[in-house]
């Protein structure tokens, strides 16, 4: 298998989202990470969008709420490399009319390594990291021969 890079600027697009009994626990987490937020582009599903605003006092580019396609706009933005960063606090416990689009979003997110943090602590670990102040390379399989493969009629 061959495999590219792909660079996470050091100035990075992060995308944050919460499900609804997640979100105190996304917005907590955002507020004692406000310093380093700001310095970051950030996008949001549009509740989630809406509450972090006045947490981080910053302006965040907001998409449609999951449930309406959000989570799917954010997985466009991951294909297209637009966002290159995801903290995803999705809920264990309750299903979700929108499930498809929750797998789908963290199936891309695995396909172009991105770096995803699902739950506060390995979003802890993350934006401890000394990556977060630098650029960086992910390894991504190249896909140009997936492209390019024959499929026999
Ligand atoms: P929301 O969407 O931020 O609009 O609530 C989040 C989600 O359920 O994926």
């Amino acid at each position: 298998m061959k495999y590219t890079t792909l660079a996470i600027q050091k100035v990075k697009n992060i995308a944050l989202v919460a499900h609804d009994n997640k979100k105190h626990d996304l917005l907590e987490w955002a507020r004692w990470n406000k310093t380093i937020l700001q310095s970051h582009n950030i996008f949001a599903t549009g509740t989630t969008g809406n509450m972090l605003e006045e947490v981080l006092e910053m302006r965040i580019v907001r998409f449609q709420s999951g449930p309406l396609g959000g989570d799917q706009q954010i997985g466009a933005h991951i294909t297209e490399g637009k966002i290159d960063f995801l903290i995803f606090f999705w809920d264990p416990l309750e299903p979700q009319p929108h499930d498809p689009d929750v797998k789908a979003l963290l199936r891309i997110a695995l396909v172009w390594n991105i770096p995803t943090a699902c739950n506060r602590a390995t979003a802890d670990f993350i934006i401890s990291s000394q990556l977060m102040d630098k650029s960086y390379n992910r390894i991504v399989q190249d896909f140009s021969a997936y492209h390019k493969r024959k499929i026999s009629p």
